[in-house]
């Protein structure tokens, strides 16, 4: 089913976001890390797409191979730097085909080893030029969602440039935002608070980061420009040199934080599950009875 219409029919829920299985015969565990998600009754599952289409074909696998096995909606990430309307057209026909209805419509970031990439040349710059594309060609076809960054994206001259430019990804036919993960509230809640102003009025589901590895999650952030909040990197210090003290004082803090969501009204959350259940259930089990 489309996105806009489970947003629609939804007053509430969580979505799941995974990367394709890389390693062969990782695939097993993949789906069955899907199916054991599958239990919190998603409204979608999505699967990660490498940007220059370097996991093209591992993500039409795992999106096909989740609907062989389930009966979840999906949703293909896909980026546009680097493609040409003929590559984005065949993919699009590929998925129509296979009733792969929900796109995220991405510019995706040059791969870190192309040096001197021009991001200006090329058929899309940004990604309003693949929405725009896939509403021309396709009409409603697909159901779009598109990213949105409450600390604003890195490149972004400033947070009003930022948001005027989701605005015009929105007026370009994006059914609905996925934020970049934050670790402070404050910053998704007044981040909506400007959505509202620039008359943005799009579902913005808050992407949820749960945390594993702490220095991996600073290393993600410093590329994607999101903050640590000085509280969590005290209560990190004591545990740094035990994992579990790391993953058990990250999920009270990721935990605490879809609490204070929830009892702020946010209706929908969406997971960057990293392909594990154990951490995502830690997170969500504790919560069932406020998801209802
Ligand atoms: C939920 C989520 C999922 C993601 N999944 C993937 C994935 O599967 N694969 C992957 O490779 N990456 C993924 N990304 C990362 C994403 O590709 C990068 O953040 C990328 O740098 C920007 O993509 P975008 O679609 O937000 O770009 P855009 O919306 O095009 O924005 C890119 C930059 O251009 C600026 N901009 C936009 N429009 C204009 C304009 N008209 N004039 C001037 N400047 C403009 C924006 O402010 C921003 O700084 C994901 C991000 C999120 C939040």
């Amino acid at each position: 089913m489309k996105i806009k219409e489970v947003l629609r029919q939804r007053s509430s829920g969580v979505s799941f976001e995974f990367f394709p299985p890389k390693q062969p015969g990782s695939e097993v565990f993949f789906i069955n890390v899907v199916r054991e998600l599958a239990g919190y009754n998603p409204l979608y599952v999505s699967v990660t797409y490498g940007a220059g289409g370097s996991t093209q074909d591992r993500t039409r696998q795992a999106l096909l191979s989740i609907k062989g096995a389930t009966e979840l909606n999906v949703m293909s990430h896909l980026t546009c730097i680097g493609a040409t309307t003929a590559s984005i057209t065949s993919i699009l026909e590929d998925y129509g085909a296979n009733g792969i209805d929900n796109i995220l419509a991405l510019r995706g970031d040059p791969p870190r080893n192309m040096k001197g990439f021009d991001l200006t040349k090329g058929e899309f710059r940004y990604a309003r030029d693949l929405v725009e594309f896939i509403r021309k060609r396709y009409g409603d076809y697909f159901s779009i969602g598109v990213a949105a960054y409450p600390e604003k994206h890195p490149e972004a001259p400033s947070l009003e440039k930022d948001i005027e430019y989701l605005k015009m990804k929105a007026d370009a036919g994006a059914d609905f935002a996925i934020t970049q993960m934050f670790f402070d509230n404050a910053y998704y809640y007044d981040f909506m608070e400007r959505a509202l102003k620039h008359g943005i009025d799009i579902p913005i589901l808050p992407g949820i980061m749960p945390i594993t590895d702490f220095n991996k999650i600073k290393e993600f952030c410093s590329f994607c420009n999101a903050s640590i909040p000085e509280s969590l990197e005290k209560k990190m210090l004591p545990v740094l040199d035990s994992p579990e003290g790391i993953r058990k004082t990250g999920t009270e803090h990721v935990g605490a934080q879809c609490e204070d969501l929830i009892r702020n009204g946010v209706r929908y959350l969406h997971f960057y599950t990293l392909n594990r259940a154990d951490t995502i259930s830690d997170i969500l089990d504790p919560l069932k009875d406020l998801l209802k």
